[in-house]
C-alpha cells in the first residue's frame, strides 16, 4: 500500500467502531457515536499542528508556554455524510473554518460528480481536513482533494472512520502526499461499492434517511 495511512488503534476508538457498526444502533445513538470518534481522529490527524511560546501569566508567576501557531485549520466536509463528522471535530477546534464539497456517486460508474463547493477564502497559509465517514471506491475523495488542491493550502489530509483497501490504493494513486487518518481498515467493497463488513450506509444511518 502506497502513501501514509494512520489507523488509530486508541481502545476508545475501536470500542466506539465496533458500536457505530451495530446494525440495530438508533439513529440519534449513531449521530453521537460518529461525533466522538471524528473526536478522537482529529486528536490524531492534529499531533503535528504547529506550536509557537507566547509569555503567559499563571496564578503563581510568569512564564513561556505554548500555543497553536498560524492560522485557523479548515474542515472540509464531504456532502452529505462529512457533515456527521464536523460536529465533533470542533469540540476540539472550535475555532476552525469549514468548507463543504457536495459531491454524489454516479450509481452506474461510481464516479463522483460535484454539485456544490464553497471554501473559506484564503486557504494558502491554511492545514486542511477533508473528511467523509467512508473511503470507499475513493472516487470521491480523490475529487474532493483534487478540488482542494487548487485552493494551495499549506497541508492536507483526509480522515475518514472506514477505508477499503481499494479506496485506499485509488486515493494514494493520486495523492500520494496526503495521508489518511482512520479508524480501521476493511476487507474490501462489495459489488455495489459498500464496504464489507463496514457499517452500511454512513449518510442514511446518520440522518435516518432509510
Ligand atoms: N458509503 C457509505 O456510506 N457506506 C459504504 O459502505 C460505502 C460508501
Amino acid at each position: 500500500m502506497k502513501g501514509l495511512v494512520h489507523v488509530a488503534d486508541h481502545p476508545l476508538v475501536r470500542h466506539k467502531l465496533t458500536l457505530l457498526r451495530q446494525k440495530e444502533r438508533s439513529t440519534n445513538s449513531f449521530r453521537k457515536l460518529m461525533a466522538e470518534v471524528s473526536l478522537l481522529l482529529g486528536y490524531e490527524a492534529t499531533r503535528d499542528l504547529p506550536l509557537v511560546d507566547e509569555e503567559i501569566e499563571t496564578p503563581l508567576g510568569k512564564m513561556r508556554a505554548p500555543v497553536l501557531d498560524g492560522k485557523k485549520v479548515v474542515l472540509i466536509d464531504i456532502w452529505r455524510a462529512g457533515t456527521g463528522m464536523v460536529e465533533g471535530m470542533l469540540e476540539i477546534l472550535p475555532s476552525a473554518r469549514i468548507g463543504h464539497i457536495g459531491l454524489y456517486r454516479d450509481p452506474e460508474t461510481m464516479g463522483a460528480v460535484e454539485y456544490y463547493f464553497k471554501f473559506p477564502h484564503e486557504m494558502k497559509d491554511r492545514d486542511v481536513l477533508v473528511v467523509d465517514p467512508m473511503l470507499a471506491t475513493g472516487n470521491s475523495a480523490v475529487a474532493a482533494v483534487d478540488r482542494v488542491k487548487t485552493a494551495k493550502p499549506k497541508s492536507i489530509k483526509f480522515v475518514c472512520v472506514l477505508a477499503a483497501p481499494e479506496g485506499v490504493q485509488n486515493f494514494h494513486e493520486s495523492h500520494p502526499d496526503v495521508p489518511i487518518f482512520t479508524a480501521a481498515v476493511d476487507e474490501g467493497l462489495d459489488a455495489n461499492g459498500y464496504i464489507v463488513p463496514g457499517m452500511g450506509d454512513a449518510g442514511d444511518r446518520l440522518f435516518g434517511t432509510k
